[in-house]
């Protein structure tokens, strides 16, 4: 099966298949509700055929009216995107990188700027989210939200879009008209102002509260949600054997931190990706999270992630991630790679030593 092959899920029903099943390491997170005021909800048939059925009569899309078009303002890109449009749209570093959950908070404030409290459009050029785009299209958009690396649409009438981007995952937008559909462009949204086109996704699927409800328990706390506990995410680190590096990775323990802030806020702490998450001290755990926060807050704010402080920014803007061979910006030491659970870590082996007796034990990410 396809990477992004997965199923449309209405009310537990499938009834159609748009692209790729399940989410991996989409789990949990009990300490969020819903949200959404509700207060424009419509009533609306139960989900299902009948609601399908209900939607099909799809104005068509507004005609191209020329190959050029803007993104974000930012001039014609009749040829590809710039690259930093890219990187802000789809991740952090490049198409290798799964975004990670500073991005999609910026996707969903975008989203929340351009499209909500309007009637949006929905439609899938490529026609394997032909059924669910039907669902949406014509909806108000009530509330775009991040939940880790999750986005969530809540649209009138009970129902919700979510996206997972995954590996391949990237939303792309102008103003009108439309740029050709080209490739495999999975949903479309638009109003008279502004288009989104979402290609690659792991996960995009019309879902119902309950359903919205199950992805969000198995997420852990989210490091950009002001309610987030990093207690609760000290119970699951600090009585496990499994390396720190695969803890902070389980989306389960901790939801929407990724590979790129996995290795730095490591490195920062000093801490061997290796360590048992039972060694790592309460103390520490403390001192990451607060610098976690931190740094999940300035990549929302910059769209992108840089962990390096003053001097080093100058040589690079992250310590460690993707500089396997590279001195270390610190203590000139090769920086190590290895493979974790598929995922490649990367370390310094003096600045992060193979210990949990040693390092300075400060947790003050004084790096
Ligand atoms: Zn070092």
């Amino acid at each position: 099966m396809p990477a992004d092959d997965h199923q449309i899920r209405l009310g537990g029903r499938q009834v159609g298949r748009a692209g790729a099943g399940g989410v991996p390491g989409a789990h949990g997170c009990s300490d969020v509700d819903l949200g959404g005021s509700g207060a424009h909800q419509s009533a609306e048939p139960a989900l299902g055929v009948g609601a399908l059925g209900a939607r099909t009569g799809n104005p068509p899309a507004p005609a191209c009216r020329g190959r050029r078009f803007v993104c974000l303002g930012r001039g014609n890109v009749t040829d590809p995107p710039p690259a930093s449009l890219v990187a802000h749209v789809a991740g952090p570093f490049d198409r290798s990188a799964v975004p990670e959950g500073h991005t999609i908070y910026r996707q969903a404030r975008e989203h929340n700027h351009t499209l909500r409290g309007y009637a949006v459009r929905a439609d899938s050029p490529q026609g394997r989210f032909a059924a669910g785009a039907a669902l949406i299209d014509g909806r108000t958009l009530l509330r775009a939200e991040a939940v880790g690396k999750h986005l969530f649409h809540q649209y009138d009438g009970q129902l919700w879009l979510h996206v997972h981007l995954g590996l391949y995952g990237e939303w792309r937008t102008g103003t009108p008209p439309f740029p050709p559909a080209r490739g495999a462009l999975r949903l479309r949204l638009w109003t008279e102002n502004v288009w989104w086109e979402l290609r690659g996704a792991t996960a995009c699927e019309v879902l119902t509260r309950p359903e919205v409800t199950a992805i969000r328990n198995r997420l852990g706390p989210d490091p950009l949600r002001r309610n987030a506990d990093p207690d609760r995410v000290y119970a699951r680190i600090g009585r496990s054997r499994a390396p720190i590096a695969a803890l902070l990775m389980d989306q389960s323990v901790l939801a929407g931190v990724g590979n790129v802030y996995r290795a730095e806020l490591l490195f920062r702490h000093k801490i061997d990706p290796h360590r048992p998450g039972r060694d790592v001290s309460p103390e520490q755990w403390a001192a990451m999270w607060i610098d976690l926060v931190t740094l999940m807050r300035d990549g929302v704010r910059r769209g992108r992630i840089v962990t390096t402080r003053p001097p080093y920014r100058r040589r690079s803007r992250v310590y460690v991630y993707r500089r396997t061979g590279e001195p270390c910006l610190v203590c000139g030491t090769p920086v190590r790679t290895q493979t974790l659970l598929a995922r490649n870590l990367f370390w310094c082996p003096v600045c992060q030593p193979h210990s949990a007796t040693t390092g300075d034990g400060s947790g003050t990410g004084a790096w």
